[in-house]
């Protein structure tokens, strides 16, 4: 069929990013998406591709946190066919968008990751911009980042940050490790800013969000913890109905109590994989840094035993959802599309299934949310 006719996907269930639609049908037109009706409504001389009885049509997945896929990691191969590499990978298990996650690495790597980022963005829809985690971060959690290139910004760091010229720029850094005013000179110019790897007190991560500061970086991970006296950078998110804060749903990196003290939380949560090379991939080891780092498990650790990224695509964080945390499955949905959508500042065209909206679909077995296919800016790809 052609893509570019009006054509529709018909399906059992079609979760439109609010509600779920029985018996719909979703018609696309190009990359946009016209309209969402009944399928009994449906003009019988258009292209319907009827998905199979009982499958779920939903929001294509947007992941935030990548760092790699398909044995790729983008540290490694910051280069445009690096990041296509990586989008395939991830595109089989549901995820329609991304931003390709460069951590902590020397000014060199981030400026090629930047350009790479940039040609990507004009050339392919499934690629949102770049998330620079680091490196401006704690010394005192740096995770797996790489000690030695943790550091403070220098004149030409803001420069370097809000350069990229289309598509979004997300910074993930320690607000206690950045001048006065820094934050803001990112979010002034559109640079979504994220809390992540940090030390910061209540009242610092205040300061920061004053300043323009949305985000929090798997939340819980790699940063002060909740205490008595100093709650710190959780109760500051948790409390905060304009906080976006991401969380990794693996089952490793944060105990299911935790994460359902998360959902208790005014802000809004948003499901990233954190995903290193293996997802999507035929390796069980990979190199970061120049150290080896083992998949087993499902977990990522280093040599030391300290957990590097994770192993899991959104398709699984997703089922994670409903069975470790009992989550309805519109709700863990929602985290993995129009959240992050709102966050980056693009709820108004990715995220939901709605006229004028990007034809970002993803259709998948609701049980084991097994991904069967996936549209991306209209597109049809087949996930096996
Ligand atoms: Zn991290």
């Amino acid at each position: 069929m052609s893509e570019l006719r009006p054509h529709a996907i018909a399906a059992d269930r079609v979760f439109d990013g609010s509600v779920v639609h029985h018996d719909a049908a979703v018609v696309i037109e190009g990359a946009r998406i016209i309209k969402l009706i009944p399928r009994a409504t449906l003009d019988s001389s258009i292209a319907t591709h009827a998905l199979s009885p009982d499958a779920w049509l939903a929001p294509g997945f947007i992941d935030i946190q990548v760092n790699g896929g398909g044995d790729v990691l983008f540290n490694e191969t910051p280069t445009p066919e690096g990041i296509a590499t990586i989008v395939a990978a991830h595109r089989r298990f549901g995820t329609t968008a991304l931003l390709p996650t460069l951590i902590t690495d020397s000014d060199q790597k981030m400026s090629r990751a930047l350009e790479a980022v940039q040609v990507m963005v004009e050339r392919e829809p499934g690629v949102l911009g770049i998330h620079l985690e680091g490196p401006f971060l704690s010394p005192q959690k740096p995770g797996v980042h790489h000690p030695g290139f943790i550091r403070r910004p220098e004149t030409h760091h803001a420069a370097m940050l809000t350069s990229l010229r289309e598509g979004v720029t997300l910074v993930t850094l320690a607000p206690e490790e950045v001048p006065q005013s820094f934050v803001t000179a990112l979010t002034v110019k559109g640079v979504r800013v994220a809390l992540g790897h940090s030390m910061a007190t209540y009242k610092q991560t205040h300061a920061a969000m004053a300043e323009g500061l949305t985000g929090f970086t798997h939340l819980f991970n790699a940063m002060r913890p909740l205490e008595s006296r100093e709650p710190g950078p959780i109760a500051a998110a948790l409390e905060s109905k304009a906080a976006w804060y991401s969380l990794i749903v693996d089952g490793v990196h944060v105990d299911p109590a935790m994460l359902r003290l998360a959902l208790q939380g005014r802000g809004h949560a948003m499901l990233v994989t954190d995903a290193m090379p293996p997802v999507g991939g035929a390796l069980t080891q990979f190199a970061l840094y120049g150290n080896e780092i083992t998949t087993r498990n499902g977990q990522c650790t280093a040599e030391d035993g300290r957990l590097a990224g994770s192993a899991i695509d959104m398709a699984t964080a997703v089922r994670n959802c409903t069975r470790l945390l009992k989550l309805p499955l519109p709700d863990a949905l929602r985290m993995a599309s129009r959240e992050p959508a709102s966050f980056l500042g693009l709820g108004d065209r990715l995220g939901r299934l709605a006229p004028g909206y990007r034809a970002d679909l993803v259709a998948f077995d609701p049980g084991p949310v097994t991904v069967t296919a996936t549209w991306v800016a209209g597109r049809y790809h087949a996930s096996s």
